[in-house]
Parts: structure tokens; C-alpha cells; sequence
């Protein structure tokens, strides 16, 4: 039987950017809803060497799927002249994500580039761990200063039947390490929980990082892209991990960080460091949600759940000034009515839209 064919990227070249609704075309911006921009998400590839089922099934990104070609890449130049671009209207952090980062040859040249371009700004990455105990010191020697990195499970036979790529756990155990003593530390942990394939861990993670300093953020299984026959039975709501971390150890939430933070922090009682919960499907936050994602190959989406992006890159590759960028950036952001985790059903997870390996989580 012939092989269903589903769209991972978008079929055509994005979105047309609308016009300036209101000035100024730099500086602080706003959107319809009056969410501001602070957070810029950079996928530098759209490769990775997991499949983790519920990111890039292995029965959709198989030996057939064509990823990216080199050149459609942005260069690190170009990811640089849009994070300028970007700051001008106000981010503060850049999130370098994928795919898997580490895979794109000379990352840490792009981690130096970014933190001499822009020292003010809070440069972090996300990572499956795979390649960072080769890659932590290099990272840092470049101005990494904050990491974190994907773990869902403790046991080996489920992070290695999640991961799909047959990838031991002990490896990232030991590069979460390698990563906090080249100076990395706290590491941040991401655990997907989904339920019935890995919520028997929670207690388990939460026990294990408990006075590591290390922080675990568990985040509920999201129906992002299209690929990953979402259903909301395999989320385990981020009330229930609470109750069970603090059955066993006694917790209380702590205030936000920052307006706008994605994870919700608890700390345990008795002083064992805290965790956080990242709950966009039972509790959405899209009212505080300040975040842009730059593709691959440059388009900006203003929603992890977009069906498409902007097309930035032609701006970039056809002689627009930094000024056309700025415009184009503001001209989107101030149109901006995102908002699909508060208005999600079983239907609306059933549309196109863009995989998170593509657009950056
Ligand atoms: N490859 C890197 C990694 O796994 O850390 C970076 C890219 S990955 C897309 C970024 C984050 O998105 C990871 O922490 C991953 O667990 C999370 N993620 C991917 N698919 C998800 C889903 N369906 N629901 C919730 N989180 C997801
Ligand atoms: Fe790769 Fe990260 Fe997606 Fe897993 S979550 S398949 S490691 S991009
Ligand atoms: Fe932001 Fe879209 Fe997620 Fe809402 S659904 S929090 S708008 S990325």
C-alpha cells in the first residue's frame, strides 16, 4: 500500500509579510493582544539524530524524509543580523534549539558570534544531551553560560524506547555532569510526560535531581505538528505530576522569575531545590506568551502551533536593510493574535501545522 505523505515543512514559501500597522518599526513592540516580544527560539537544524516518537515519529522521519538542504540554511551571519534586529525591539533571551543543535557543525562559533553581537542577552540552548559531554567546554569557552537538556526517563528501556534511537540514558546522565563541571550548572531538565509510557518516572526524576541544583521542568505531551497522534488520554495533567512529587516529598509553588515565564515553580519543603511545570495544554498561557521562533531557514512563526511561518530569509537574501527587517518583524508581531492552547480540541490537533523539529521547541 503506498505510504501516506504528510507535510512536516510548509508547502510553499510562507506567509506574506503584512504591512506596518502602526509605527514605530523598531523599538518595543506589542500585538493585538498586548503581549510584548522578550523571547526569541532559534532552530539552527531541522536533523537530529533521536526520534523521539512524540517529536519526529520514525515511521514519518525515515531514510526517505528530505530534510533542509545546506543552503537553504540561514548562515550563521544571517542568524546574527536577525538577532540584532530582534533586540532592537526588546528581546532579552535567545533559546538556540532544533532539531538538535550540537549536529550543526561549528555551533559554538555561532554561540561566540551571538554573545560577543549581543553580551546583554540571555543565550541558552536546548539540547537531547547526545553530543554534549564532547561539546559542553567548547560551549562555555564560547559564552554559553545556561543549558538545558531533554531527559525523559531514568529507566533505560523507556528513555530508549521513547528516544527510538536506541540511545542510552547513562550517556546523558554523565554529559548533564560534564556540562554542570565545565560550569554550565544548574543544568535545566526537560521530561515529556506522557502518560502510559512514562509517567511511572516522575517521582524517580524528581528524586534524582532533588539537591542537585539541577531543575526539572515536567512538560505535558503537546499536540504539536501533526505527526505525533496526539491525544489528550497521553497527557498526564501537571496537577496529578504535582500530587504525586509532593505525596513523597512535600512541596509549595514560588513566585515567577519574570512575567511571562513558561514553567510554574515549586520548591520542595525541606529545602531540596525546586522543579517547575510546563502545563500548555491544561492551563495555557498564550495571555503572557512573549515568544518568537525563527525556522531553519528563516521564517518567523509567532506560534508553536502555526500552520506557517513568515518568510524573513528573502527579505535577508534579497538586499533589504536591516531597517526592511525590523519593519517586517514589527509588522507581524503588532498583528499577532495567537492564542491556539486556549482555544485547543481533539479538532483543532488534527490541523496542519509546522513540527517542532522544524521551528525549534
Ligand atoms: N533536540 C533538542 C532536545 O530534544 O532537547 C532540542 C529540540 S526539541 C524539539 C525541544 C524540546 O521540545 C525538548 O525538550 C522536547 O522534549 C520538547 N518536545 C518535543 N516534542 C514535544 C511534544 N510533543 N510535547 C511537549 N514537548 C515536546
Ligand atoms: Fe530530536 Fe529533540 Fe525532537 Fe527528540 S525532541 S526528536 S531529540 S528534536
Ligand atoms: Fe504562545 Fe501559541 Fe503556545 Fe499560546 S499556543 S502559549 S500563543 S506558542
Amino acid at each position: 500500500m503506498p505510504k501516506t505523505v504528510i507535510p512536516v515543512a510548509p508547502a510553499r514559501r510562507g506567509l506574506a509579510i503584512p504591512a506596518l500597522s502602526r509605527d514605530p518599526s523598531s523599538g518595543p513592540l506589542a500585538d493585538t493582544r498586548g503581549r510584548g516580544l522578550r523571547d526569541l527560539r532559534i532552530s539552527v537544524t531541522d536533523r537530529c539524530n533521536f526520534r523521539c516518537t512524540y517529536c519526529m515519529p520514525r515511521d514519518v522521519f525515515d531514510e526517505n524524509h528530505e530534510f533542509l538542504p545546506h543552503a537553504e540554511l540561514l548562515t550563521f551571519e544571517e542568524i546574527v543580523r536577525v538577532a540584532r534586529v530582534f533586540r532592537g525591539h526588546g528581546i532579552a533571551k535567545i533559546r538556540l534549539t532544533g532539531g538538535e543543535p550540537l549536529l550543526r557543525r561549528g555551533i559554538e562559533d555561532l554561540v561566540a558570534m551571538l554573545s560577543q553581537a549581543l553580551p546583554d542577552v540571555d543565550l541558552t540552548l536546548t539540547t537531547n544531551g547526545s553530543a554534549l559531554k564532547q561539546k559542553a567546554r567548547a560551549l562555555y569557552a564560547s559564552g554559553l553560560r545556561r543549558v538545558t537538556v531533554s531527559l525523559d526517563s531514568l529507566d533505560d528501556a523507556t528513555f530508549r524506547a521513547m528516544n527510538d534511537a536506541d540511545f542510552p540514558v547513562a550517556k546523558v546522565l554523565e554529559a548533564i555532569d560534564v556540562a554542570a563541571a565545565e560550569g554550565l550548572a544548574p543544568v535545566k531538565i526537560n521530561m515529556v510526560v506522557k502518560r502510559g509510557t512514562n509517567d511511572h518516572q516522575v517521582v524517580d526524576m524528581a528524586r534524582r535531581f532533588r539537591g542537585s541544583g539541577h531543575i526539572v521542568r515536567f512538560i505535558e505531551f503537546m499536540d504539536v505538528g501533526a505527526t505525533n497522534g496526539w491525544k489528550m488520554d497521553d497527557v498526564l495533567p501537571s496537577a496529578e505530576v504535582v500530587r504525586r512529587i509532593g505525596e513523597t516529598f512535600p512541596c509549595e509553588p514560588v513566585n515567577p522569575n519574570h512575567f511571562g515565564e513558561v514553567a510554574r515553580r515549586w520548591r520542595y519543603k525541606d529545602g531540596g531545590g525546586e522543579f517547575g511545570i510546563i502545563s500548555s495544554v491544561t492551563q495555557a498561557f498564550c495571555s503572557s506568551c512573549n515568544r518568537a521562533r525563527l525556522s531553519t531557514d528563516g521564517s518567523l512563526y509567532t506560534c508553536l502551533f502555526a500552520p506557517e511561518g513568515y518568510d524573513l530569509k528573502s527579505i535577508i537574501r534579497g538586499g533589504g536593510s536591516d531597517e526592511d527587517l525590523s519593519r517586517a518583524i514589527a509588522a507581524v508581531w503588532q498583528r499577532r493574535e495567537d492564542r491556539y492552547s486556549e482555544i485547543r480540541t481533539a479538532e483543532t490537533a488534527r490541523l496542519r501545522k509546522v513540527e517542532m523539529s522544524f521551528i525549534g521547541g
